[in-house]
């Protein structure tokens, strides 16, 4: 389905002297001092943003889940104060009333909200008639019409100052990030929808202090409007998210050392990408390994039930029936039957010589 938005451009609601657009801040608002130190030294490295959770989403009960209205308070006395603005979750529409309420500049829908249509279209409802913007993180789900859905919901109750939060996917792959950025989906909405904003949040995506640059820079690359870090004065006592929060000086040495690449859009766009598909080959080359060890352990224990009852390690009759049938099972998969028959016979012959250094052992024992 064609995707039609009414977007206000960015810089009518932002303040975008510098690109990149940095919102930065703890990822809770833990005690008043814990953030009122942490934006005091925000504020003194040029970040006009800042963020931070009132409310949070924890995967299990039990957890800190936020000082609710009490932080809102904080956040109002520490605008006054140091003349910044704020940006806070909301998950629903008493989130944003008391949100508003509190003079609250920038909303956002979190990655656990966004996938829930009714959630979206309560808060939606919650805020129609009002000028506040509004960002949406992607959905834990790789399903871009999720995203788009969220965004069409806001626009659809008058919301023209929205942004998207590209946070990273959940999966159940193994990778070095906590949830993998799925730079395709994030082009993909930007191609759909080329006047929205699109806000990087490398804090969510790596898990961890170390790739918070690489990830940022990847973005801008990609030519991405902005960045939302998180930052603690404190990082390693955080309440939560500890392990990737990181110090206001280190998103100050962060944002120095980040590169504004001329636009060539579509050549990085391809070099990303080229990327991405080059660590989801490590991935699947990865798995190709794991399956060959686990094959090789079975051909090891076939080995040992042969030695014990005293036949033999090749058997034409089961080299012929692995011919017949992998080259089948390939033809039907498209494969080509010969790649097939030239990879069995070294997996084949390299598991014929396991067993026989199996046998070769159990011989020296006796
Ligand atoms: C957060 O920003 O602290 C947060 C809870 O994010 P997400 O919705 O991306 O998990
Ligand atoms: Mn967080």
């Amino acid at each position: 389905m064609a995707t039609k938005l009414n977007i206000a451009p960015i810089n009518t609601w932002l303040n975008l002297e510098k690109k990149p657009f940095i919102i930065s801040g703890p990822c809770s608002a833990e005690t008043y001092s814990q953030l009122y130190s942490t934006c005091k030294q925000l504020k003194s490295i040029g970040i006009q943003v800042m963020r931070a959770g009132v409310w949070k989403p924890r995967t299990r009960p039990g957890a800190f889940e936020g000082n609710g209205e009490e932080a809102l308070k904080w956040i109002k006395d520490i605008k006054e104060e140091l003349g910044v603005k704020f940006t806070v979750e909301v998950a629903n529409p008493l989130h944003v009333e008391l949100s508003i309420k509190y003079g609250i500049d920038i909303l956002w829908i979190g990655a656990r909200t966004t996938v829930n249509p009714f959630s979206v279209q309560e808060i939606a409802e919650s805020i129609r008639g009002l000028d506040i913007p509004i960002l949406v993180k992607n959905p834990i789900n790789p399903d871009l019409s999720l995203w788009i859905g969220a965004l069409e919901r806001l626009n659809k109750v008058g919301i023209e100052k929205i942004g998207a939060i590209h946070r990273g996917f959940s999966s159940n792959d193994k990778s070095k990030y906590r949830y993998l950025p799925l730079w395709k989906i994030a082009i993909d909405l930007k191609s759909n929808l080329p006047e929205l904003p699109i806000i990087c949040d490398p804090s969510h995506i790596c898990g961890n202090r170390e790739m918070i640059f690489d990830v940022s820079q990847k973005a801008l690359d990609l030519d991405y409007d902005g960045l939302i870090i998180e930052s603690h004065i404190d990082p390693d006592n955080a309440w939560s998210d500890a392990k990737q929060q990181i110090t206001p000086n280190d998103v100050h040495n962060i944002i120095q050392d980040l590169k504004l690449k001329k636009k060539n859009e579509n050549n990085q766009n391809y070099k990303i990408l080229l990327e991405e598909l080059r660590d989801s080959i490590d991935k699947v080359d990865r798995d190709l390994i794991d399956i060959l060890v686990k094959r090789f352990d079975l051909v090891e224990k076939i080995g040992e039930f042969k030695e014990d009852q005293g036949l033999t390690v090749f058997q034409i009759k089961r080299w012929n029936e692995i011919f017949k049938s992998r080259k089948k099972w390939g033809k039907n998969k498209k494969l080509d039957i010969n790649f097939i028959e030239e990879l069995y016979k070294l997996i084949h012959i390299a598991s014929i010589k396991i067993q026989t250094e199996l046998e070769k052992k159990e011989k020296n024992k006796v």
